[in-house]
């Protein structure tokens, strides 16, 4: 169904444990309906973390959400964001309006910083990397006049009260939640852990339905990130995951076990699609790698993703740059 046929869904809540609500808020997006915040109690409030995309009307959803739980936006005492993407951080000033709660973040945000400081400068540079990619100008073109009439989804920039850092401890009534720096999705993600209850609120780092998104550009390695935010998550042998999409799911060992297999098969069709048909572009790297080539839709979330498996590939030594234009991939 087209979105203007697809029947939108409505802002929903529900007690997932005694003191710990997940509000389900919905988004705009092609193939991904909804995104979650958490609500967890804390002393004569909560702690929120998570807030969902800002659009108009969107608010209303999570006061929506909130209400069906007995909440209200004036009952939150801190809002904490898992990472800055827009589904996550979204509306995080509408809340802070309504509530005078502080913000806790992670400070490697310039990723979402650029595109609502400099939204232009961030798509002509999106342009230049697909451009040297090997996308042809048209589609191109087309492809980056859509861009510009989306929005980005932010309601207005709000710099953290104070850096979500490995180690920050979140106080709440299920007890403490320690802040793990997973870095990969996004540079700014964090998951928060809680060790007696053994739960584990993953945001996108960790997804019910494996799903592989990198932001590329802004670190060195996001799947090497990726890989040892995965390990580190391991490590915390939770039994709960409350994640930033979809349902709470307790097998947590299988699903980062799935991520790992599932960028590994990913990392070896793009060696093998290089060592095969290099010198050759990461654009058309692609139909190999997902059997079908670029549209629209998926050019912003598959072409960074494939120029993340090749950086990783180049990083251990499997591949190198041709250094040619636009950009060629060969076997090292
Ligand atoms: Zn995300
Ligand atoms: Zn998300």
């Amino acid at each position: 169904m087209s979105s203007s046929t697809r029947r939108r869904e409505l802002g929903r809540g529900e007690r997932v444990l005694p003191g710990l609500w997940r509000l389900r808020l919905p988004l705009p997006w092609p193939g991904v309906p909804h995104c979650n915040a958490w609500a967890v109690a804390a002393g004569d409030g909560v702690v929120l973390v998570d807030c969902g995309l800002h659009e108009p009307g969107s608010l209303a959803h999570l006061e929506r959400a909130m209400a069906q739980c007995d909440l209200r936006l004036e009952h939150v005492r801190l809002l904490v964001c898992t990472h800055a993407h827009s589904d996550h951080y979204g509306q995080a000033a509408s809340v802070i309006d309504a509530s005078g709660c502080e913000l806790w973040m992670h400070p490697d945000h310039a990723h979402m910083r650029a595109t609502v400081d400099n939204p232009d400068e961030v798509r002509a540079r999106r342009f230049e990397v697909a451009l040297q990619s090997g996308v042809p100008i048209e589609p191109l073109r087309q492809w980056s006049a859509g861009a510009r009439s989306r929005a980005s989804g932010i309601a207005r920039l709000v710099e953290p009260d104070r850096d979500l850092v490995q180690g920050v401890v979140v106080d709440t009534d299920l007890g403490p939640w320690s802040v793990v720096h997973t870095p990969g999705h996004a540079p700014s993600h964090v998951c928060l852990h809680q060790p007696d209850r053994r739960l584990l609120i993953s945001g996108d780092h960790l997804l019910g339905r494996v799903s592989l998104y990198f932001d590329y550009g802004w670190t060195v390695d996001p799947v090497g990130e990726f890989l040892t935010s995965l390990d580190k998550a391991a490590a915390l042998d939770a039994r709960l995951c409350l994640a930033g999409h979809a349902r709470t799911f307790a097998d947590v060992a299988a699903h980062i076990e799935a991520n790992r297999a599932l960028v590994a098969q990913r990392l070896e069709t793009v060696r093998g699609a290089v060592a095969e048909h290099g010198p050759i572009t990461a654009y058309d790297v692609v139909p190999l790698l997902y059997g079908q080539g670029l549209t629209q839709l998926t050019a912003g979330w598959w072409l960074p993703e494939t120029l993340c498996y090749l950086r990783r590939l180049e990083v251990v030594g499997a591949v190198r740059r041709a250094g040619e234009e636009p950009e060629r991939w060969v076997a090292a």
